[in-house]
């Protein structure tokens, strides 16, 4: 495979960063939001409302952690069987990082706490259906990547996988583990996946050649190749949202988009679709600190991210 060559905004070959003074900070899953319901971006990035983690995300979260801590064994290790033997320790762990994780089962229900992490390691071999992890030297792994864009718009977000091939081309990989239907969600996975693209073009100037979603749950790989072309106008895509947060902030006018979504959201006790009332706009909204951007990670309502 080759590197693609870099092209500025313009359409002009540059690999020199401009001075910039970021002025606002923008996450995939927080402009997916946007895009998917306003008043879901409102309730999750400005009045910041917790959500409960559902058995699904933190199934989700667990194969996660499982995958990455796969490939920190020798590559001839990384067997189904390896993988299986990290749900359990993976789980403690994450339990003792985010003890609301332990509320998801009642006290004493060993029973449903061995099957959530048969269900686990059952995604997993979802995994070892559509991968082989000993043929695989990941050159990232969770990694925290971010670009300016516009000279003031910091976009970033966490992958969760880069693979780089000897000639430089990147393959960019996701892991989904949601037992929601896939189709609604799909748009917003690849939507994720062109963020991630526009990040590592503009960071490394090399647009990757393959956006990669793995379905765990189905054992189904889903490849999409980005050119320049699309990702300048991805770029303006995510500059023009933006704006329309900004607008939307300084309205204080977040109005319910609803869809199937909708169903997964965690906030319809509040939605006027749902017959709810929002909470009053929060004053210090006003004047947001423009580098926050709430959680880059996780949530999709119903799905990892
Ligand atoms: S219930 Fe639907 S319309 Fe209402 S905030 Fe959630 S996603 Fe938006």
């Amino acid at each position: 495979m080759t590197a693609e060559p870099v092209i500025d905004t313009q359409g002009v070959p540059t690999t020199e960063p401009a001075p910039v003074t970021v002025r606002a900070s923008l996450s995939p899953s927080r402009a997916a939001d946007f895009k998917t319901c306003p008043l879901l971006y409102r309730f999750r990035s400005i009045d910041r409302l917790p959500e409960r983690p559902t058995v699904e995300q933190a199934r989700g979260t667990l194969v996660h952690a499982v995958l990455e801590r796969l490939f920190d064994l020798p590559a001839a290790a990384r067997t189904p069987e390896s993988a299986g033997d990290l749900v359990a320790p993976q789980w403690d762990r994450l339990v003792t990082e985010e003890p609301e994780l332990a509320a998801l089962f009642a006290d004493g229900d060993t029973a449903g706490v061995e099957g959530f992490l048969r269900s686990a390691a059952g995604l997993l071999e979802g995994y070892f259906a559509v991968e082989d992890p000993r043929r695989l030297e990941p050159a990232e792994r969770e990694a925290l990547i971010s670009a300016v864009v516009d000279d003031e718009l910091l976009i970033r977000g966490y992958l969760d996988r880069l693979d780089v091939a000897p000639d430089g081309a990147l393959r960019v990989v996701d892991y989904k583990t949601g037992g929601a239907p896939r189709e609604a969600f799909e748009a917003r996975a690849l939507f994720q996946l062109k963020f991630y693209a526009l990040v590592l073009w503009r960071t490394r100037g090399v647009v990757p050649r393959v956006l990669r979603l793995l379905y765990l749950k189905d054992a189904e790989v889903c490849d999409y190749a980005p050119d320049a072309e699309e990702l300048v106008r991805f770029e303006r895509t995510v500059v023009a949202l933006w704006r329309a947060i900004e607008q939307a902030t300084a309205r204080q006018d977040f109005r319910p988009r609803p869809s199937r979504l909708c169903d997964w959201c965690s906030h319809q006790a509040l939605c006027p679709t749902f017959g709810g009332t929002p909470p009053p706009f929060p004053v210090a909204a006003a004047a947001p600190d423009p580098l926050v951007d709430a959680r880059s990670r996780p949530a999709t309502p119903g799905a990892d991210e």
